[in-house]
């Protein structure tokens, strides 16, 4: 007689897709909070990451508020590093074959990074547009084929869970 087997209660994607949400409230970035989850391909290691300035440079509210990156002080993206990037720095270790998932559509810089480090699919949720940032998916869309690197958006329900998505 075969054994039962208690079904699976969520789909993977979506369960990742949602610890990159978790991820993303612990950003300091008082307009868009962006969170990513690498995944090992036997899915038993992850490493995570959301945008923020890097550790050693103290987060100066006048810094996070100034977009104008042609003024004397620093602006908030010449600050950045985006989720995506502070994922992969954080994982050290060879990334080839892994999946990422991060709550935004990637731009174009973290694109080829992800290209170049291997990574083998990218799933995202919020699409390209929502955030101020110019983002060309056309283009992005584009390279990752060339790289062979599976690319697909999965909307999903955020449940009460929006304001950590787009503040
Ligand atoms: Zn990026």
């Amino acid at each position: 007689m075969q054994k039962e087997i208690l079904p699976k209660p969520e789909n993977w994607d979506v369960v990742m897709l949602r610890m990159a949400m978790v991820i993303a409230r612990m950003s300091k970035d008082p307009a868009t909070k962006v969170g990513a989850v690498l995944v090992s391909p036997d899915r038993t290691r992850i490493s995570v990451g959301y945008n923020g300035f890097p550790k050693q440079i103290p987060d100066r509210v006048e810094w996070w508020n100034n977009r104008d990156s042609e003024s004397q002080t620093f602006s908030k993206y010449e600050l950045v590093r985006h989720a995506e990037m502070n994922a992969i720095t954080q994982a050290k270790t060879d990334l080839s074959g892994w999946t990422l998932y991060v709550t935004h559509h990637p731009c174009i810089d973290c694109a080829k990074n992800i290209v170049a480090e291997g990574i083998k699919r990218v799933v995202y949720s919020v699409e390209a547009g929502v955030v101020s940032m110019m983002i060309n998916h056309d283009k992005i869309a584009y390279l990752f084929k060339i790289a062979k690197v599976e690319f697909e958006q999965i909307v999903i329900a955020h449940d009460g869970e929006k304001d950590s998505l787009t503040q």
